[in-house]
């Protein structure tokens, strides 16, 4: 499938410009229009690591006239091994200021706007606004779901890729340009559990691999904004180093998407953390030795019934969730009136409480409000609702 392409050509090239880029004008499918297209071209960067360094090299080297970089970080001695646009001299540095600087060295011509934040809820619309295509380099899930459901609220199309040692995936996802292009969340509807898929920190990385993953992503970049070839819209790359093997997966629009399906759910920004179920050190030290599992929940609440136990099972899920499915017996208390403090003046303080949610994170996170305000024998139930429908009641829907 090919796709008109994402930015109208520039008025002129100058002499120099000509002379810098003879060698995409001479090739017929890129020729002046194309390159013209490049100059007009405005492409946002996300990280400026693993893929971002050798992603932005390359879109400058090609004359992509304005490069937006989204990077807050510093440049580290380890960062070396793979971050090709930063040096020794620049251990320490901002990141941004490092690569605007080197794509100042390879391409004097692109104009470099730098976003030198953290990408947050409060920040994503605002940063990538005017932007004709997004370059996505990040290494962790909570972001990525950001940046796709707001590429996607503001129908931009981006170009994603990941690595991991010697594996590497890349795609690009444009729901907003075609029907039956598939969006990120098409692909991958729920995040890993957290601690099941490690970092490239804690599991590592080629550096090598970056180039290669970072370069399909630029490839792919320079087709969608000229228009020429067939892109990644639908497809999964999927790249093994070690046997050196490319593969193409099909990936389908998912109709019951969450994001861009036909009853989608997610129509604003949520809470990505909490989606991604990133755990507060707080809540993991109160789980550490308060969690239950749903079968211990099951005889507990067998021996409430008999009379020989007694405690308070509290689920912290929203209304709409508990309208879904239930563990019979417990009080919703929205997790909101947890953190608000309200929750506390509506519980026993003389009884046990039990506290679940739908897969184990919220009920962690006040499970560590209950026990600072003083319910020292306060448990949570591990994978929550979920595991209860799941091993215990298979006879209502989970979600
Ligand atoms: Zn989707």
């Amino acid at each position: 499938m090919s796709l008109p392409p994402l930015v109208e050509p520039a008025a002129e090239l100058t002499v120099d410009e000509v002379r810098r880029y003879s060698r995409h004008l001479i090739i017929p499918d890129v020729g002046m229009s194309g390159q013209k297209r490049l100059k007009n071209a405005k492409v946002l960067v996300i990280g400026a690591g693993g893929l971002g360094s050798p992603a932005l090299l390359y879109l400058a080297a090609a004359g992509v006239g304005t490069l937006g970089i989204v990077e807050f970080d510093e440049v580290d001695e380890s960062n070396l091994q793979r971050q090709i646009i930063h040096g020794q001299s620049d251990v320490g540095r901002p990141k941004a200021i490092s690569a605007k600087e080197s794509v100042a060295e390879v391409n004097p011509l692109v104009n470099v706007i730098v976003h030198g934040e953290r990408l947050d809820n409060d920040n994503v619309f605002e940063v990538f606004k005017g932007y004709d295509l997004i370059v996505d380099g990040t290494d962790n899930f909570a972001t990525r779901y950001m940046v796709n459901d707001a590429a996607y609220f503001l129908g931009i199309p981006y170009v994603w890729g990941s690595i991991y040692r010697f594996d590497g995936q890349a795609s690009v996802f444009a729901p907003t340009l075609t029907d039956d292009a598939p969006c990120y969340r098409c692909l991958y509807p729920e995040p890993p559990p957290p601690g099941m898929v490690p970092s490239c920190a804690e599991g590592g990385v080629l550096g090598v691999l970056c180039a290669s993953i970072g370069s399909i992503q630029v490839n792919e970049a320079i087709k969608l904004l000229t228009g020429i070839g067939d892109p990644l819209v639908g497809k999964l790359m999927i790249y093994d180093a070690l046997e050196m093997e490319y593969r193409k997966l099909k990936v389908r629009k998912d109709p019951k998407c969450d994001l861009c399906g036909e009853q989608a759910t997610v129509t604003g920004l949520i809470d990505y953390e909490y989606f991604c179920g990133a755990v507060s050190e707080e809540a993991a030290d109160a789980a550490a030795d308060a969690t239950i599992s749903v079968t211990q929940l099951a005889s507990m609440l067998k021996e409430r019934e008999e009379g020989s136990r007694d405690f308070v099972l509290v689920d912290v899920r929203e209304p709409n969730e508990y309208e879904i499915n239930q563990i019979p017996g417990s009080v919703l208390i929205p997790k909101g009136e947890f953190l608000s403090g309200a929750a506390l003046e509506q519980l026993p303080s003389d009884k046990q409480l039990v506290l679940h949610c739908k897969s184990g994170v919220r009920s962690a996170e006040c499970l560590a409000i209950v026990k600072g305000a003083g319910y020292a024998d306060a448990v949570h139930v591990g994978g929550g609702v979920v595991a209860w429908v799941n091993q215990i009641d298979p006879s209502q829907p989970s979600y």
